[in-house]
């Protein structure tokens, strides 16, 4: 299982995060936003680069352990969903909605890409912060 605590994404993300929570809780008051994923070990990005390739499953993500910036401490990013009455709600329409609170000059939203990854924010240039 992957980290879901804020405590192991960057400050960048951290700041973002808690103000974009916090505003966007208090316009949508039966939505919770949620972390899914904060750091995530070498191993386990490994087990989700094999799904639907050499292991069953849907086809995740291209990056190899080691390769994806979630797996640094601090995390470069972060996954998001939503909980309504108690479900969670993978809905376009809350990604968009929350990605306005959360994209800003430091930070790229998943849901821009040509593959898109509506739940993923990452630290625009992480590459270069890693030492
Ligand atoms: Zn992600």
């Amino acid at each position: 299982m992957p980290s879901r605590d804020i405590k192991d994404a960057h400050p960048i993300l951290q700041e973002q995060f808690a103000k974009a929570k916090e505003t966007f809780e208090k316009t949508y008051p039966n939505v919770t936003v949620i972390l899914t994923a904060t750091y995530r070990s070498p191993e386990e990005q490994n087990d989700l680069y094999a799904q639907g390739k050499t292991k069953p499953g849907k086809k995740v993500t291209n990056a190899k352990g080691g390769q994806s910036p979630h797996n640094f401490k601090p995390s470069f990013a972060i996954d998001v969903a939503f909980v309504i009455d108690t479900k969670v709600d993978w809905s376009e329409k809350w990604f968009k909605l929350f990605s306005t609170r959360m994209v800003n000059p430091k930070i790229e939203w998943g849901g821009q890409w040509k593959y898109v990854d509506y739940p993923h924010y990452v630290i625009k240039g992480w590459k270069d912060m890693i030492k």
